[in-house]
């Protein structure tokens, strides 16, 4: 079947929080790395999330990396499209999604389209077209100081008009509280009028569905996961979604490994605690940067004689002070990216060894990971912990599922929970 959702996002972790949601409201979700390759096969799902790093890079190149995964989405059959932009509205007055926005509105030629980034669950309002970030403005949280799109102004009214050729308005709450028929109107209205765009105000969670419901209804949104949510309630209600169907993966019994990167207060505890259930390999990353090959070829020796027996971890998770003390001897970047490359190599070597479940800690070390092995999509299974859902791969080479935990993330058992629930 088409798909009924097809989401361009911005940037990788943004397009993983969409996708999370999008499965959890109802719909059975994949999220691509890049746009997918000629000979992917998509499976038998309602959305596609299509991750791209279009954020911060020039508008030229942004619009047209959209403009790709916009056609490759069509391709799908989606009927609906999400640019999925980060909640804080992360753009400067050259874009980028003004420029995407306009691209992609003159690809699909709605009359009006609803911009919001609210996502009022996680603190994310906007009011009279003023973005809030929890109790404060958008120019006056911390975005105001962001290193690549600092935010000085928090009316998105204004903020996406400098960025568009197009005309912008804005729904307000009183309009918003009064149903979807009621914003539905406004915005016939205003599109007449000649406005392409309008910046709908979001405070209360229950806002996100006639938001949905009229967004449904065009062709085009630009949103963050809040917007996601309400349009996945609005097809799910259409009757898309439901039950899951197929099996994110088909494992026969199988071994399982856990990577861990993070030194997350978090991460620290849960390396502690697995070291109850499973062998634990500490890695010490002075021995990583002193002898790198042999080093490796021993932890994969390690693991290889153990994995028959259950599943392994192999942690470089330091406490801060030693963080500190290695930092100091081989340059934070330097041994940031030798651990990030390390693992890698390791997440590499144990699926050649036939590893098909393997769980990861570490945002960053996550990236590096799912890079290395080349995997080109994921469908979204059910969630370990808030945020981090069981992945199938998805036109990969194996059958095989993957956790992807940023540091802070997950309770005190995350690593066995994770593994309980990819059993
Ligand atoms: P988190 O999600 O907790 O931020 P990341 O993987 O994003 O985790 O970042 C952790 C960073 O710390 C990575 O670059 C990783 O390679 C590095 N790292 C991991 N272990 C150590 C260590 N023992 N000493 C110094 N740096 C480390």
């Amino acid at each position: 079947m088409a798909i009924v959702l097809g989401c361009i996002a911005d940037d990788y972790t943004g397009a993983s929080d969409l996708a999370n949601t999008l499965k959890k409201a109802g719909l059975r979700t994949v999220q691509t790395i890049g746009v997918p390759a000629a000979d992917y096969r998509l499976p038998d799902v309602d959305a596609v999330v299509l991750s791209l790093k279009s954020r911060s890079i020039d508008p030229a190149k942004a619009v047209a990396l959209s403009l790709e995964a916009y056609a490759w989405l069509k391709g799908q059959g989606a009927s609906h499209i999400l640019f999925k932009i980060c909640s804080t509205f992360d753009s400067t007055d050259r874009g980028n999604i003004g420029p995407v926005m306009d691209a992609l509105l003159d690809k699909t030629g709605d009359d009006c389209i609803i911009v919001t980034p609210a996502f009022p669950e996680t603190k994310r309002t906007v009011y009279m077209g003023n973005l809030f970030v929890g109790h404060v403005p958008l120019n006056e949280s911390p975005l105001k100081d962001h290193p690549l799109n600092p935010m000085h102004d928090s009316n998105l009214v204004r903020v996406l008009q400098r960025q568009s050729k197009n005309q912008i308005g804005l729904i307000d709450l009183a309009t918003i509280t009064k149903g979807a028929s009621a914003i539905k109107a406004r915005m016939k209205e205003m599109g007449r009028d000649g406005v392409r765009a309008v910046i709908v105000d979001t405070v209360f969670d229950a806002d996100l569905a006639p938001i949905g419901e009229v967004a449904a209804d065009t062709h085009l949104s630009v949103g963050a996961s809040g917007l996601g949510l309400g349009l996945a309630q609005a097809f799910v209600k259409r009757g898309r979604g439901g039950a899951s169907g197929a099996a994110l993966a088909n494992l026969p019994a199988s071994a399982a490994a856990c990577l861990a990167g993070s030194c997350s207060q978090a991460t620290l505890g849960q390396v502690a605690a697995a070291e109850k259930i499973m062998p634990v390999f500490r890695l010490d990353p002075a021995d990583l940067m002193e002898r790198r090959a042999a080093y490796l070829d021993e932890i994969v020796a390690w693991a290889t004689e153990r994995l028959p027996q259950g599943p392994v971890l192999v942690a470089s998770t330091a406490t801060p002070d030693r963080v500190r003390a290695l930092q100091g001897r081989f340059g934070q970047a330097e041994i940031g990216h030798a651990i990030e490359q390390a693992m890698a190599d390791l997440a590499e070597r144990l699926v050649e060894k036939g590893v098909r479940r393997l769980v990861v800690a570490g945002g960053e070390t996550s990236g590096a990971v799912v890079d290395r092995l080349g995997v080109p999509g994921f469908v979204v299974g059910p969630e370990i912990a808030a945020g981090v859902p069981v992945l199938g791969a998805s036109g990969y080479r194996h059958d095989m599922l993957i956790a992807l935990k940023s540091g802070n993330f997950g309770g005190p058992d995350f690593f066995a929970d994770a593994l309980k629930l990819m059993a």
